[in-house]
């Protein structure tokens, strides 16, 4: 591959002469992907957010040939994906339901049992270029993977049955609500890094895109909160099965 490499000029700011400045230099841009991930649990009753070390997954040098030293458009690509975990119970009467549940969920925190729950992963990444002179948001890919751990009938008996058709579908609407939320702060995070300013140094560019990652993860910690608080944990929604004993 014919190459030309020469030094940037400092005259060449605006994007229109950065666009022309970059295919005449060639070699000279780079990009990198740098992922990073928080993950959300949310409890039906009583809740726990954590958010993990945002570690560093890859981090990519690639230098450009001239075939690639065209900026593109900003794009940007929201992956969803849900999964269920079941635990299942067998009441053979409506008085066993809740002894049931409690025996065979696996879910507890603080020595306190919960019935249902939704676990989003919120991952962000994205890539940016280096021309020398500044940095910019070429693309964002979001992932937002929510499992939900939820109890499964074993048995089939009318009364239990009828208490169950009632509540069951509530509770997970409500665990919905949640992975709901995250997708909403995906979004989020996937417009706010693409309309970033460019910057002079591509690690300046990572913390302010980072730090907008971290900032809507507080606040889906929040969101979710307020929606418990709000629905009493579902409660409102019929999501907890004390209103149909
Ligand atoms: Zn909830």
């Amino acid at each position: 591959m014919a190459v030309t490499l020469r030094k940037h000029n400092k005259q060449f700011k605006s994007d229109s002469v950065r666009l022309a400045f970059l295919v005449w230099v060639k070699f000279s841009v780079y990009g990198g992907q740098i992922e990073y991930r928080g993950c959300v649990l949310h409890t039906l009753i009583g809740r726990y957010t954590n958010i993990q070390g945002f570690s560093v997954k890859s981090l990519l040098l690639i230098i450009f040939g001239s075939f690639a030293i065209l900026p593109s458009l900003a794009i940007a690509k929201i992956s969803v994906s849900e999964k269920y975990d079941f635990y299942e119970i067998y009441p053979f009467s409506k008085s066993e339901i809740l002894d049931s549940l409690n025996n065979k969920t696996p879910i507890s925190k603080s020595g306190e049992k919960f019935h249902g729950y939704a676990y989003s992963d919120v991952k962000w990444n994205f890539r940016w270029e280096y021309n020398n002179q500044s940095c910019w948001i070429t693309s964002v890919n979001m992932t937002v993977d929510t499992k939900y751990t939820l109890p499964k009938l074993g048995t089939s008996v009318d009364d239990v049955n009828e208490i169950w058709n009632q509540w069951y579908p509530k509770l997970v609407e409500h665990e919905k609500g949640h992975h709901k939320l995250a997708i909403k702060i995906a979004k989020k995070i996937d417009n706010s890094i693409l309309l970033m300013s460019s910057e002079s140094k591509c690690s300046t560019l990572e913390k302010k895109a980072n730090a907008i990652g971290y900032g809507y993860m507080s606040e889906l910690d929040l969101m979710n909160v307020e929606y418990d608080q709000h629905t009493n944990h579902g409660e409102t929604e019929g999501a907890s099965l004390f209103s149909y004993l």
